[in-house]
């Protein structure tokens, strides 16, 4: 069968069907982009938070009327891990609907297809390596599972209830990926998970993240490893030594802390304190220098008074995180945090994520102007126009993080590594050229 995979969400989920598609593909099937063409579309979807729910339904339902007479639409992802019968009964166009946990089954459902299916299986207890996986041809970077599921349960969030609790993936198993992938061509390793940080603590009863980014650096072909979704009270001595010492470790770590008052950090149950993570924030920066933080807050969690609001702003002033996302809170039903008083309103929430992003518009600014006359090493992502580049620098994670706009006589491809003088910066980007 031809098949086309839509896929929405985070980076999780674009593994996922990695992993979806190189089960496909051993099966036979073909996975191409013409919808014309498709004898069965796979819609991934993402269930998190409301505005995701509804841009996969869309997805869904635009799918649903678009697709080809006769051809299969599957439903796969976090929406239909987390309300399988409710999209089972309302979008009568999913002719199969199977949960995260069932790829497996898929193949078989397509051969055998009669009628419609509903297969969502419970979370397996243990992490289940597909083993098998298909990557963007020619692509330098690469996004590497560590774990699934998460036991942080924070009292907004609603992953622990659709992907179960941490399980982390074997380390040969991630090893031998990594080493794949690197003799595919990849140079950037971009390590995922709900909470890399805690990668091991279930498997070998300790945190393993510092021997493993060991194991990585030693890895021939890899340029850079990128430490995602880091959990601020895991931050170990270890683990910076590694980010410090480790050349292939980029001097870059990205630990979602969501608020900075602890009457709200409580609310959310995040074990994080004001105080630790302040001094975590000084500690990377006193002991990495260079080092760049990525963070994201949720603004408007109920409860959150002027007060913790006016904690959070000085406090984004005082550490100048040098990539930041805001949130504005979503409540999500299931979760603790959904049942809470104090509901803060929309247009209350929405206005605290704006003064936010304001401030850091000028932290950024400021930061990025004083990278003018540095030179960067960049990986080229895209020729905007004749000699024009579009790149990033080890600095910024792929489509959340800064760019670099420049120049080059010399023609470039993707995944190009060229060093580049900065000669400007701007709000959230640098202009240069390349030497
Ligand atoms: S750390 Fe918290 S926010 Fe992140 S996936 Fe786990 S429960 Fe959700």
């Amino acid at each position: 069968m031809k098949v086309l995979i839509h896929t929405l969400g985070c980076p999780k989920n674009e593994n996922d069907s990695e992993h979806l598609t190189g089960l496909l593909e051993k099966e036979g099937h073909e996975i191409i982009s013409d919808l014309d063409k498709a004898d069965v579309v796979i819609v991934n979807t993402c269930g998190f938070i409301n505005d995701a729910k509804r841009e996969s339904v869309n997805a869904v339902l635009s799918y649903g009327k678009a697709k080809k007479k006769n051809s299969l639409l599957v439903v796969t992802g976090c929406l239909s891990q987390r309300y399988p019968e409710e999209l089972f009964s309302e979008i009568e166009e999913a002719d199969i609907i199977i949960g995260v946990n069932d790829y497996l089954n898929l193949p078989r459902l397509l051969e055998t297809y009669k009628e419609r299916i509903l297969k969502v299986t419970e979370t397996p207890s243990d992490y289940f390596d597909y083993e098998l996986r298909i990557t963007e041809e020619g692509s330098v970077t690469s996004y590497l599972r560590l774990s699934e599921g998460c036991d942080n349960c924070c009292t907004y969030c609603a992953i622990p209830m659709i992907r179960g609790p941490y399980r982390s993936r074997r380390i040969e198993d991630i090893l031998s990926e990594a080493k794949a992938l690197s003799e595919k061509g990849v140079k950037e390793l971009i390590l995922i998970g709900q909470d890399v940080t805690n990668y091991g603590i279930d498997l070998y009863g300790k945190l393993v993240l510092p021997e493993l980014l060991k194991e990585l650096n030693d890895i021939e072909g890899i340029k850079w490893i990128r430490l995602m979704y880091c959990y601020e009270d895991k931050i170990t001595e270890a683990l910076i030594e590694q980010i410090r010492d480790l050349e292939k470790v980029v001097k870059y770590i990205d630990i979602p802390l969501q608020h900075l008052s602890d009457n709200v950090l409580r609310k959310m149950n995040r074990k994080s304190t004001q105080k630790s993570i302040y001094h975590t924030v000084s500690m990377l920066r006193e002991r990495v220098p260079g080092i760049r933080i990525r963070t994201t807050f949720i603004t408007g969690f109920p409860g959150e008074t002027e007060r913790d609001f006016q904690i959070l702003l000085e406090g984004i002033k005082d550490l100048e995180f040098d990539r930041l996302g805001v949130f504005a809170y979503s409540g999500e039903e299931g979760t603790p945090a959904y049942s809470m008083k104090g509901k803060v309103a929309l247009e209350i929430r929405e206005l605290r994520r704006d003064k936010l992003m304001e401030a850091q518009l000028e932290i950024s600014l400021k930061k990025n102007l004083n990278m003018k006359g540095e030179t960067l090493e960049v990986l080229v992502e895209d020729e905007e126009e004749k000699g024009v580049y579009l790149g990033r620098t080890r600095y910024d994670a792929p489509s959340i993080d800064n760019s670099v706009i420049f120049t080059s006589d010399e023609k470039l491809k993707k995944g190009d590594f060229v060093n580049v003088y900065i000669e400007d910066g701007f709000d959230y980007d640098l202009k240069g050229i390349k030497v």
